[in-house]
């Protein structure tokens, strides 16, 4: 339960902290990817008068220091995605519509690596936010994909299962990819918790998605076997009436975060 509470005060205050200062941090860094950028074009200009050595070194120096400033942007966007306020509104959702609408944006990464399966029950409306639902599926959908080698359609799966549990919606993202060993399992969701490559993952996704999930009384949680796959379940209420109650706390952190 404590670690519970440091994951999600170290999200409300990285969350706070972006949207405070998201543009403070852009505009010096559009100057950093600008300048970088020049530096680039200016070292081609060498060739032939420098040692291709030092010009290659040089490059890849820039090359890094790229990335390193890419990533940054993307931590940025990430948290200020999470602490924006424009569309706070509760609306009756329906799960379906929001993990189909998830799955076409996810297509791209999901194509190449596994064919999915729909184990769709019949469920009630969810209060929720339809668009914030729909992060929370993309980010699953994203993770289930990459958590699976390209290259072996045949063989791979992600099942998306929905059923009704003590007047509850369960949604299960499931995916036969590399699973979880306990020690990834137990920091998931973590905020900047990530197995990821640089270019990959900022490790803020399921942080995000855990975030948005409890803002609406539900909850999320994790299962997962080591070379089998995992499964993240998603559980939400559909009584409109308690979700309605929570609109006050809804909206107050994001009045703050502009
Ligand atoms: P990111 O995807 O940027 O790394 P997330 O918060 O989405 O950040 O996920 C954190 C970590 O949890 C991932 O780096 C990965 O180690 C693990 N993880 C999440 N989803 C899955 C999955 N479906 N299969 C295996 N590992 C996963
Ligand atoms: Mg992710």
């Amino acid at each position: 339960a404590r670690e519970k509470l440091i994951q999600s005060e170290k999200l409300a205050v990285a969350g706070q902290l972006a949207a405070g200062v998201g543009h403070e941090i852009n505009n010096p860094l559009s100057f950093v990817m600008g300048n970088i950028h020049f530096a680039v074009e200016q070292l081609a200009t060498l060739a032939g008068v420098a040692s291709s050595e030092v010009i290659q070194e040089t490059e890849e120096a820039l090359e890094e220091a790229r990335e390193g400033a890419e990533r940054i942007r993307r931590i940025v966007r990430d948290l200020k995605t999470f602490a924006r306020g424009d569309d706070a509104q509760l609306r009756q959702v329906d799960v379906h519509a929001a993990l189909e609408f998830s799955l076409s944006m996810a297509m791209n990464h999901v194509r190449y690596r596994a064919q999915v399966v729909r184990c769709y029950g019949t469920v009630p409306m969810v209060w929720a936010n339809e668009a914030r639902l729909g992060q929370v599926f993309l980010n699953l959908l994203i993770n289930a994909a990459q958590a699976i080698p390209e290259g072996d359609v045949a063989r791979h799966r992600i099942f998306l299962t929905t059923y009704v549990q003590e007047e509850r919606v369960v949604v299960d993202v499931t995916d036969t990819g590399v699973g979880m060993s306990p020690e990834v399992l137990a920091r998931a969701f973590e905020p900047f918790f990530t197995t990821k490559s640089q270019g990959e993952g900022t490790g803020l996704g399921l942080s995000i998605c855990h975030g948005i999930i409890k803002a609406l009384r539900g909850e999320m949680s994790a299962a997962s076997t080591p070379g089998k796959g995992s499964t993240f379940r998603v559980v939400l209420p559909t009584r409109g009436e308690e979700a309605e109650a929570l609109l006050p706390l809804l909206a107050a952190p994001m009045e703050q975060a502009g």
